[in-house]
């Protein structure tokens, strides 16, 4: 490729498209600056488009999220800006139909795919815990449990039974949970083998992809049926399928403790794949996402276990910067993780077709918007975790415009 401006150079070329999947507020203003100038001017951006815009999700009755899902199928590969999910306020806002569900939710189902969450490292943001140096990506079962129980408030003696009744009119099975002498509380929850299975197929093909060391803890010595039957579910599946690729590849699966996994990683230096139960997983990945530094480099991955990848960034739409926008205020927003959503899309589509001068792009961009943070140049929201700080913060556009100089270096 000739050195030079953009418009003298020859763009690289696309064989199969990305399923692109627009979104709302200040993520779908940053989106298309991504895609005007450090995108479009480089590449025969290819991408089947889906305007996932609130807008455009209540004139379709939600049907284009599905049809963005199906596309996502289809050819494997997406990439998607961050939405609104509706609450009652955002109906009278945008005037809706009703309460649309979330995209999110609606896309992780139909692909079945398991969310990981990793931070976007530069040596000059320091994490809060000093000795992590690389990502520490959580990989966190959506699926049932306490975000799927049945619950009840005891107002006093009595007493609480599980009870399964057979489809099939075989005998029941009964068991006490509590007999209260006094109110409380109880609760009932539950999985499926089929969903577990699947999110330790998602887990075992992001760590072989990524080549990183994998994690699954739980508690199953206090849980010796419920929280043993992930970890054998695990065990079992990676025997069969996955010791060979994992051991050709140089990379470890480890079962341990959820205990003993909190205290290795704190002082583990990172570069590690933790595979949570759903609860566990929640809560730990907002740990781990603080201690990186801003939401705004943090990535989120859905790998579904039929091979299908969307990337998009882990925070939401940034609502209050959006307003300062309208009013025609300049926002400092942060573009990387929305940057790493494309970057991500690209390597992999350029894996899948055999195309490595995309990888190869995909590369030069991250290093680009790296290059621009370590040389001091940086939003507003980086500023408390920089070191050395520099004496400004830049604005929103200004920051995509050091990354496309440096990008231009770089080619
Ligand atoms: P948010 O977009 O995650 O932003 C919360 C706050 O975090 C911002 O106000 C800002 O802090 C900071 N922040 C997040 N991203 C940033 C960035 N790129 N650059 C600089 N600062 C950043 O959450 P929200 O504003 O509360 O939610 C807005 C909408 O997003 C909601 O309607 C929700 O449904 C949706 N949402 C979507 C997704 C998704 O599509 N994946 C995920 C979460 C939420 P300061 O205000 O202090 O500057
Ligand atoms: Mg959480």
């Amino acid at each position: 490729m000739a050195k030079g401006k953009a418009s003298s150079r020859s763009k690289i070329e696309m064989k199969n498209p990305i399923v692109e999947m627009d979104g709302d507020e200040m993520t779908r203003v940053m989106w298309q600056m991504i895609k005007d100038k450090l995108l479009l001017p480089y590449l025969d951006l290819k991408t089947e488009y889906y305007d996932l815009g609130l807008k455009r999700r209540d004139e379709t009755d939600d049907q284009i999220t599905i049809d963005a899902a199906n596309a996502t199928m289809k050819h494997k590969v997406a990439v998607k800006c961050a939405t609104i999910t509706p609450d009652a306020g955002r109906v009278k806002e945008y005037s809706l139909k009703k309460q649309w569900k979330s995209p999110n939710g609606t896309i992780r189902t139909m692909l079945d795919g398991t969310v990981f969450r990793c931070p976007i490292l530069t040596p000059r943001i320091k994490p809060a815990v000093s000795g992590w140096k690389k990502p520490i990506v959580i990989g966190r079962h959506a699926y049932g449990d306490v975000y799927r129980n049945v619950e009840m408030s005891i107002p006093g003696p009595g007493k609480v039974e599980l009870v399964y009744t057979p489809a099939d009119g075989d005998q029941e099975r009964r068991m006490v949970v509590h007999e209260f002498k006094g109110p409380g509380v109880s609760m009932g929850m539950y999985n499926l083998v089929d969903s577990i299975t699947s999110f330790a197929r998602a887990c075992f093909t992001y760590a072989l992809d990524h080549k990183i060391n994998m994690i699954f803890s739980c508690k199953d010595t206090i849980s010796k049926i419920y929280h043993a039957q992930f970890r054998l579910i695990f065990r079992d599946l990676f025997d069969r399928e996955y010791k060979a690729k994992f051991e050709a590849a140089g990379i470890t699966y480890t079962y341990t403790l959820i205990d003993d996994a909190v205290a290795r990683i704190m002082k583990s230096e990172g570069g590690i794949l933790w595979a949570l139960r759903n609860y566990d997983g929640d809560v730990m990945s907002d740990m781990v996402a603080s201690s990186f530094g801003s939401l705004a480099m943090m990535t989120s991955d859905l790998i579904s276990p039929y091979g299908y990848f969307e990337y998009e960034a882990a925070h939401g739409t940034v609502q209050r910067h959006y307003y300062q926008h309208l009013k025609g205020e300049k926002t400092s927003t942060n573009c990387m993780a929305l940057l790493y959503a494309w970057t991500g899309a690209l390597c992999k589509r350029g894996e899948l077709d055999g195309t490595p001068e995309l990888g190869k792009f995909a590369e030069l961009l991250e290093k680009a918007a790296i290059g621009t943070i370590e040389g001091g140049v940086m939003t507003k929201d980086l500023i408390p975790f920089a070191d050395p700080k520099p004496e400004k913060f830049v604005y929103t556009e200004e920051f995509l415009d050091a990354i496309k100089k440096n990008l231009d270096k770089l080619l």
